[in-house]
Parts: structure tokens; sequence; C-alpha cells
């Protein structure tokens, strides 16, 4: 049987890492501060917030604050849980916007399309009307994965033409989306973008003209600019949000397979180093595992 969510993030590097050391180390004493930073670090929550959340303990712990380990633990919970809560911003696509268009954007292989398909279930689920634009002209794959699942959800996906829709120009395929979507009244429209980061330009120049076609139909669109982040990749998570941000105007990050042996604490350093909100977590591969992103059963799920 699948496993709950909460078990798959226990499972992860960050959770079993952090119950180790207070099993090897459960006295109240500097290297029990110290192998937590070093596990912090390792699971990727980065340097600037290991080392603010460490340093907090510190100064408490000299203070004679805690009566003991538990008592530690507690606050690195609540520090944990701090870091978390200015970025744990539900998505709201109720806005009056018609359709309110999402445009999801992040290099190949994060998990993008599949994240596609788990946010159009998602609002099926809720009874929105969602249509899909394959706006990855560049892989075939990613056209046809998007069809497929359409088809199988019954949910409409405009692609260029009726073949392959490779070559396509993304920005028109977009716009005939929208402007079908507006003529079907439909509530939710997710336009995928292809993930190639040749160069910094070449991606600006796409997503720039892709926006500002959409804007022609609806000023106030894209209502969301979604980056797909994928949670294993560490360091190499942070230049993507970087790179996107500048090219694309980012105003929301979905962080994919945080299930599995992933590390789990990039989410912590993407908070700490960008302060943009985290709509969703992906854990795992089926069309449920995608969850609205909540700092408190996160960090619950994640230590001892
Ligand atoms: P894209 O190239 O960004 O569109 O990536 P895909 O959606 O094709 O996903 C790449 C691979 O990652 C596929 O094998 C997906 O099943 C897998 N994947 C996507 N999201 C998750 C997740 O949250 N957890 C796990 N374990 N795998 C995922």
């Amino acid at each position: 049987a699948p496993r709950s969510w909460r078990d798959r993030l226990r499972n992860s590097g960050f959770a079993r890492g952090l119950g180790a050391v207070f099993v090897r180390n459960p006295k109240l004493d500097d290297d029990l501060l110290d192998e937590i930073e070093t596990c912090l670090l390792s699971a990727d929550v980065g340097v600037a917030a290991s080392t603010a959340v460490v340093a907090g303990l510190r100064t408490r712990m000299h203070k004679r604050q805690f009566a003991d380990a538990g008592a530690l633990l507690a606050t690195l919970r609540a520090e944990l849980i701090a870091l978390l809560e200015p970025v744990a911003l539900p998505l709201n696509i109720e806005t009056g916007a018609k359709p309110f268009v999402v445009l999801t954007v992040g290099v190949n292989g994060v998990g993008k399309t599949t994240t596609i398909g788990k946010l159009a279930r998602r609002y099926l689920d809720e009874r929105k009307q969602v249509m899909l634009a394959a706006g990855d002209t560049f892989r075939a794959a990613a056209v046809e994965q998007l069809r497929t699942w359409g088809e199988r959800n019954g949910v409409a996906v405009v692609a260029q033409g009726a073949g392959t829709g490779l070559g396509a120009d993304p920005a028109s395929v977009i716009f005939d989306a929208l402007q079908s979507a507006k003529a079907r009244a439909v509530d939710l429209l997710i336009a995928d973008t292809a993930g190639r980061l040749h160069t910094q330009s070449g991606l600006m120049d796409e997503l720039g003209k892709i926006k500002r076609v959409l804007a022609k139909l609806d000023p106030t669109a894209p209502h969301e600019v979604l980056q797909v982040i994928d949670g294993t990749t560490g360091q190499n998570a942070i230049s993507q949000v970087r790179q996107f941000q500048k090219a694309a105007g980012v105003t929301g990050l979905v962080v994919t397979k945080l299930d599995g042996s992933a590390k789990g604490g990039v989410v912590f350093a993407l908070a700490r180093e960008f302060g943009l909100p985290i709509r969703f977590i992906g854990l795992g591969e089926s069309l449920h595992d995608l969850r609205a992103f909540d700092p408190y059963a996160f960090v619950d799920a994640l230590l001892p």
C-alpha cells in the first residue's frame, strides 16, 4: 500500500538524519548543536539558514534557557516554522480572472509535466473547469504526455495542429489556448513552457513573448508564473530559481520529489533566499501526490 505523505517525508535524509542526532547525542551540549548544524547542511538547508537557526539555539542554550534536549528540539521546531511561515501563501485562483492563467516554468526533468497533471486533477476535483496548453513545443514527449493525460481525464489540451505539436511557436499555442479558454468559460488555464536553459536571453525572449501575447487578451495574465523545482537538486535549485526569476518574474514555487530519498531541506534554503510563495510540494509520481504547502505539517513530519 502507498505510504502516507507524512511517512514519505519521515523517510527523507533530513528526518532520518535529525532523528539519529537526538538518539546519538541526547545531552544538551555544543556537540548536539554541531551535529544539528551538520545535519541541516547535509539536508540542503543551506549555509545561511542553517547558521542562523543554530546560532539562535546556541545563544539560548548558553543562557540556560533549555531544560533538556527536548526543550531545544521544541525551539528548533519553532525556528524552522518561522523560516517557512512567510512563504506559506496558498495559490488563490478565485480572483475573478476567467480563466485564471498559470504559466508553468522550470528546467526539463524537474517534474513540470507531472505537476501540471496533478494541478489539473486537484482543481477538477474542486469542480473547476480546467484547460491545458502544450507550450513546450520542443519535446514530443511533453506534448504527448499532456495529451494522454488530458484524454484520460477529460480535460481539453490545446496543442499546435493535429500532429506532434513540435516546432510550433509556444506563444501562439498559448495565445490560442487562452482564446479558446475564454470562449468556453474555463476557470483555470495551465500552460506548459519549454525548460531549455540554452541561454538566459533565449529563455527571456521566449517567456517574455508568451507574456506579451497573453496580455493582449487579458492585461492581467498570466496570474501566476509557477516555477517547478526538483527538491533533490540542492544548490542547483537555488540557481535555477535565480535564473527564472530574472527571465520570467516567478510568482510561486512547487518543490517536487520530496518523497523517497530526498533530503528535504532545500525548501528552507529557497524560503530564506527568495521569500517566494511555496504553493505546493510534490511527494510522488501519482496524480494525488501534490499537497498545498503547510509549514506546520511539513516541519512536524521532518522532526523526531
Ligand atoms: P518534466 O521534464 O519537468 O516535465 O518532468 P516530468 O513531469 O516528465 O517528470 C520527470 C520524472 O520525475 C518522471 O519520472 C516523474 O514521474 C517524476 N516525478 C515528478 N514529480 C515527482 C515527485 O513528486 N516525486 C517523485 N518521486 N517523482 C516525481
